[in-house]
């Protein structure tokens, strides 16, 4: 499936998402399978805000170099509150 670019796209997504994967690059011993990346994702973006946007493709991604410090300070602590909760409590045995 083709995404309509017009559709309103929450960029926290993209956000949280390449920040999880950047810092889990240098974490050992963490299971990083899909249904853990998920769960993670799934916390930190409950504790953010969500950030709509609409318009061309493009737009977002010029968008997110312009992301004020302080979101990525709040997404920073949501990414590692989430690893450490999910790490611990992992849905099924590794
Ligand atoms: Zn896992």
């Amino acid at each position: 499936m083709v995404p309509d670019e017009r559709m309103p796209r929450n960029y926290m997504e993209k956000l949280v998402r390449e920040t999880l994967m950047r810092l889990l690059k240098d974490k050992e011993g963490i299971c990083k399978c899909e249904k853990c990346i998920s769960d993670m994702m799934a916390y930190a973006l409950n504790r953010l805000p969500p950030r709509y946007v609409t318009t061309d493709r493009g737009y977002i991604f010029s968008k997110l170099r312009e992301i004020e410090v302080q979101t990525q300070v709040d997404v920073l602590e949501a990414v590692l509150e989430a690893i450490d909760v999910v790490s611990k409590n992992p849905k099924h045995s590794c």
